[in-house]
């Protein structure tokens, strides 16, 4: 595609994005993700003057433990999607990825069908130290695939720790697919994830495993409408899948539309997604005076000294914290 020659090369960027080039979606990305200032400052012009074409994907969290069949899924629903004519993107967040060395989600080479399809970008984790950051710079990256026209965009986690709840602050729907067999703690999910869910899919439900899978789906069941409040809009189903077999994904999508035809008309989806930002605005800025906090000469120079009192019970927690603040003035 030829461009005008007095573009400057964010607006070219921006313009080949917008076109659906994924090589410019894949250098756009690497711009939000990147620490330096020069491209930090690029990028948020770049994500600024594409606002106005983004929000117009169905966005998907997809949650389970290493092993429940997450890629072999996404791989999957995504193929169906782009038979029926969708552009599908995949993202990932995974705040342990830099520390484990290698990001595992969002990983191609788990997804190789979509991986070799031109109407899907994928893309692993950012690196990063913080949830906060990471989850702010996949945010980003979903805002510049709905701007280069995916339509639907899955981001993907596991269910350790925080993430979950990250992901499911960004999406409109959230996924967690567990295996057939034993209650949360013997599938190693985090208390709290079951409550996130707008649907839950049994996968691997094939097989020997059908009849567990039968026996899980009722147990779950029950326990999410126990969860659900009366009188809600959206009651959480459970499903059966195979991933591998491409069985109950029909069920899978059919819900997700359901669901997304149900908010739409409540004013639901709006009121979340407007929460979302709020949220989103809060955590940005958490993240902004927690690094302001930590890169204070004066506060450095001090730290380890308090820390190590606090450690040691010499220091009540409450004091530290005064003493901190009151380096900075607060
Ligand atoms: P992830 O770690 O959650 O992404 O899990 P994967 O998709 O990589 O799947 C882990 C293993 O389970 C692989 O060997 C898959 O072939 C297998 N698997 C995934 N989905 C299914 C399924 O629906 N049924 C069965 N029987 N195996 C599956």
């Amino acid at each position: 595609m030829t461009l005008p020659l007095s573009l400057t090369s964010t607006e070219q960027l921006a313009a080949r994005l917008r076109a659906g080039d994924r090589a410019a979606l894949a250098r756009a990305i690497t711009l939000v993700e990147s620490r330096r200032l020069d491209h930090q400052a690029e990028a948020r012009g770049l994500v600024q003057s594409l606002l106005p074409f983004t929000g117009r994907a169905i966005r998907l969290g997809i949650t389970g433990v290493p092993g429940v069949g997450k890629s072999t899924t996404i791989d999957t629903l995504g193929m169906r999607l782009i038979g029926q004519g969708h552009r599908v993107a995949v993202l990932a967040v995974d705040p342990t990825s830099s520390r484990t060395g290698g990001a595992i989600l969002g990983d191609k080479t788990r997804m190789a069908r979509l991986s070799v399809e031109p109407n899907a970008f994928i893309r692993p984790s950012p690196a990063g130290q913080t949830l906060g950051g990471v989850a702010a710079r996949t945010r980003e990256a979903m805002l510049l695939c709905e701007a280069a026209g995916f339509d639907i965009v899955l981001v993907e986690t596991v269910g350790i720790g925080q993430s979950e709840t990250a992901v499911s602050d960004m999406t409109d729907f959230f996924l967690v697919l567990l295996l057939p067999g034993g209650g949360d703690e013997l599938q190693g999910i985090k208390k709290g994830v079951i409550e996130l869910a707008d649907m839950i899919a049994i996968n691997k439900a094939d097989g020997d495993s059908l009849g567990r899978a039968r026996t899980t789906a009722m147990e779950y069941s029950a326990a999410l409408n126990l969860l659900t409040p009366d009188g809600a809009s959206w009651k959480p189903p459970v499903v059966m899948t195979s991933g591998l077999n491409d069985e109950g994904l029909d069920a899978v999508w059919a819900n997700i539309l359901k669901h997304r035809e149900t908010l739409t008309r409540t004013g639901e989806l709006q009121a979340k997604r407007a929460r979302q930002q709020v949220k989103w605005l809060w955590a940005m800025l958490d993240d902004r005076v927690r690094s302001r906090l930590r890169a204070d000469p004066r506060i450095r120079a001090r730290l380890p000294e308090i820390e190590r009192a606090v450690f040691d019970g010499a220091l009540s927690a409450t004091l530290a914290a005064d003493e901190v603040a009151g380096l900075l003035g607060l």
